[in-house]
């Protein structure tokens, strides 16, 4: 498998620290709203790159952390706690606002087929080892004690800098307005592991520590949880590219410092979904849920399609337009394989060919739109039928598209299938052309054929009356 690694700045062979076995973390998500689409593109594509290792024969365990406290505003240190906002918000307690949003968060990933990760854990369930490794830090003279907070020395460090495409314009990450510098740092990039003193007094969730009442910071959170279940070194670290800076390298700062080796050898980032105006954000508002895309008629698989369509190290811009076109190909591409008739033997070789192929080629830096492309080609093939399914069924180990379920179409031939795709496109054209009565001609010769067809949000379903 080859994997692009954000470290390097490469495509690399995958190699993980034990053979046959891959230890792999997850930033979870901030519990404090819902997940927007965005997130969960990231989510689907570390879910893709999980099956896919599995589907290449590894034996994984990932583990996700779920963040319910300690992540301010802006991804520096400054700006209340994003949990405490919702709280809020909603007029609620931290905890219940955490519980609401873990459960809706998990809702929405089943709806999207992303495997439950092995370990999920909140950060208010570490307090223990956040401290631990707190106080290791200050024992190795990577942290210092600072207006009653504790934070990290970056100047300690060889190289802080170590995805190495930052510069000092992105180091203004969350520096607005309503924020002020914090005078106790001792260099611009430190970062707090533990505060008992933050500017906002009301903070609701807090913790005795050696410091002092108080909560820890964001990135630490990350390090130990990943080090509490997968030990000191980790395979790869999966995140959206936002995370890169500062979380992820002050999350290697700290980790690296703690244990004195390296930490994690392959970094995993996902590139982001933007709407028309911009960066996705839960802050904007009004933002895309998979909930909004079921009120509005769209099968949340279409969403699973329309991620695994781009490529993950590429930006990708959402809009219904295009959802509508990717809800079209997948009720053609569920249409197609409905009628492919479970016939004959199954033909364990071509499997076992097939299989290979999608490995190599999903498995070149997790090239899903290849994957797509292989599908079709068996589709197309000459295998017997029964043999088809079995190498769908295998493909959609990782796809997760539910290409063998069934909902509103059934098994019709091939040639009654086209005839019943041109006609629906012939009556979409009369409907453009304002032409209705022809529009209703067709709808009337399909019904007459025992073709019943409904207009959708999500195109035209047609199935046997
Ligand atoms: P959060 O809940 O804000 O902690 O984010 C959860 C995950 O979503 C993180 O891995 C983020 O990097 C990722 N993420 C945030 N915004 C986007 C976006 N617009 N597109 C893709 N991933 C995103
Ligand atoms: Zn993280």
């Amino acid at each position: 498998m080859k994997i692009y690694n954000s470290l390097t700045r490469r495509v690399e062979e995958f190699i993980p620290n034990e053979e046959g076995r891959v230890s792999m973390y997850t930033c979870g998500p901030t519990v404090y709203h819902f997940a927007h689409i965005g997130n969960l593109r990231s989510y689907i594509c570390e879910d893709v790159l999980e099956k896919l290792l599995r589907y290449s024969g590894y034996d994984v365990k990932r583990v996700m952390n779920i963040t319910d406290v300690g992540h301010l505003s802006s991804d520096a240190d400054t700006g209340e706690d994003k949990m405490l906002k919702g709280a809020k918000r909603e007029n609620k307690t931290v905890m219940e606002i955490a519980k609401f949003y873990t459960d809706a968060f998990f809702s929405d990933c089943a709806k999207l087929n992303i495997k439950t990760p092995d370990v999920v854990e909140p950060a208010t369930n570490c307090i223990k080892e956040f401290i631990n490794m707190i106080e290791g830090l200050l024992e190795k003279g990577y942290a210092y004690k600072a207006g009653e907070n504790v934070y990290f020395d970056t100047s300690k460090l060889k190289e802080y800098y170590v995805f190495g495409n930052q510069n000092e314009d992105e180091l203004m990450v969350g520096v607005r307005d309503d924020v002020t510098e914090d005078v106790n740092k001792r260099n611009k990039n430190d970062f707090v592991l533990w505060f008992t003193k933050s500017k906002f007094e009301d903070q609701a969730l807090k913790w005795d520590s050696p410091w002092g009442v108080g909560y820890p910071g964001w990135h630490i959170e990350c390090s130990c949880i990943s080090m509490k279940h997968l030990g000191t070194k980790l395979d790869i670290h999966c995140g959206g590219i936002d995370n890169m800076f500062p979380h992820h390298t002050n999350e290697i700062a700290q980790s690296e410092s703690f244990t004195g080796h390296k930490w994690c050898n392959y970094w995993f980032h996902v590139h982001h979904l933007n709407d028309e105006s911009g960066k996705m954000s839960k802050s904007k508002g009004e933002f895309l849920t998979v909930s909004l895309l079921e009120s509005k008629g769209y099968d949340p698989l279409v969403y699973r399609l329309f991620a695994l369509q781009s490529h993950y190290r590429k930006p990708l811009t959402f809009s219904f337009e295009t959802l509508d076109q990717t809800a079209a190909t997948y009720r053609k591409l569920k249409n197609r394989i409905a009628n492919i008739v479970d016939e004959g033997n199954v033909d364990e070789a071509a499997l076992k060919e097939w299989h290979e192929k999608f490995a190599t080629a999903v498995g070149d830096d997790c090239n899903t739109a290849m994957g797509l492309t292989l599908l079709y080609d068996v589709i197309k093939s000459d295998h017997n039928g029964a043999t088809k399914r079995r190498i769908i069924e295998d493909f959609d180990y990782v796809l997760s598209l539910d290409l063998l379920k069934s909902k509103e179409t059934e098994a019709i031939d091939d040639e009654l299938t086209s005839y019943i795709e041109a006609k629906i496109e012939e009556r979409a054209a009369a409907k453009k052309a304002k032409d209705f009565a022809k529009a209703d001609a067709i709808r009337d010769e399909l019904a007459s054929k025992g073709i019943i067809i409904k207009d959708t949000r999500e195109g035209v379903i047609w199935s046997r009356g």
